[in-house]
């Protein structure tokens, strides 16, 4: 059986298309990862189907009720944290991870702007469990009682303000089951994109030159080009039509550190350097 994610919220038609391309649809295909999709609805008890009420306190928009997703949750297995009943209290709980993220428990997370950040070491320690429960909030926000009572941790995709979480739903499916053993063609290509493991050990040739050709070690990856050879008055970089794969990985390498410099300096704290990169990077701040 695959990783298994659940949607909870007010939009179920949201994910429709969404789930029917690329690589997600294959990996639904061939049963490596699977998704329910809850609609908040079901799980009212009135004529109007209510979700949302005003907000004590008084202030702006609504805020959705605690009752239709404590319901949602309870009927997905997940008990609150407080009751002590429910899937999370039972058998045995495999090794807690940095990210509060364990194997065997669902994994209970309410997208919020106020949430910890998503990272890819974060999607990387979601990929492990074997279920991820995600409830999408609108309006306001939700009724903080769902945060304290059943939630595991707050995510956020990034720092500026969504109309709701389905968007940031779909993006932590995407990032977290990319990372699932099977789901790219090419198994080490995930370890190898922008930001791949920031603490691998870094293995360099006897020139000093990493092995890896792409975004291992915390950098942000490399230019890519493909045919035609010239588009628009600009040739692709001579040293990329040469065959010297050395050179070649020395050239990438290079531009990894220009563009990790450029963009996301902060990287280049964390980031596994070798002598000869941090030789270049040097050089690279000199030409600046
Ligand atoms: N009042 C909230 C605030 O200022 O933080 C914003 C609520 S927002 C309009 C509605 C919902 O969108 C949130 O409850 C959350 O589920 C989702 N959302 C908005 N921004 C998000 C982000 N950066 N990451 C994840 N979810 C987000």
């Amino acid at each position: 059986m695959g990783m298994r994610f659940e949607i909870v919220t007010i939009f179920p038609g949201f994910f429709t298309s969404i789930f029917e391309n690329g690589i997600v649809r294959r990996a639904l295909a061939e049963g490596l990862v699977e998704v329910g999709i809850h609609d908040l609805r079901a799980f009212t008890h009135d004529r109007h189907r209510t979700v949302d009420d005003r907000p004590f306190g008084g202030g702006e928009g609504m805020v959705l009720k605690a009752q239709p997703i404590a319901e949602a949750l309870e009927s997905l297995g997940i008990g609150s944290k407080n009751q002590g009943s429910g899937i999370r209290d039972q058998g045995s709980v495999v090794g807690g991870r940095g990210a509060g993220v364990e194997v065997r428990r669902p994994c209970v997370i309410l997208l919020s702007a106020q949430g910890r950040p998503l990272t890819q070491g974060l999607a990387r320690e979601l990929a492990q469990a074997e279920r991820v429960v995600l409830v999408c909030g609108r309006y306001e926000g939700v009724d903080e009682r769902i945060n304290e009572l059943y939630c595991d941790m707050e995510l956020s995709i990034g720092d500026y303000v969504l109309s709701g979480g389905e968007l940031a739903a779909a993006v932590v499916i995407d990032a977290t089951m990319r990372l699932i053993p099977g789901v790219l063609g090419n198994e080490a290509s995930g370890e190898f994109e922008s930001f791949g493991a920031a603490d691998a050990e870094i293995e360099t040739d006897v020139e000093g030159v990493p092995r890896s050709q792409h975004g291992a070690g915390g950098l942000l990856d490399y230019p890519h080009y493909t045919r035609p050879a010239e588009f628009c008055g600009l040739k692709v970089p001579e040293v990329l039509l040469n065959g010297d794969h050395l050179q070649i990985r020395r050239w990438r390498r290079e531009q990894q550190l220009k563009k990790t410099l450029k963009n996301r300096p902060d990287l280049l704290e964390k980031a596994a350097l070798s002598r000869e990169d941090e030789k270049l990077l040097e050089a690279i701040r000199q030409q600046l």
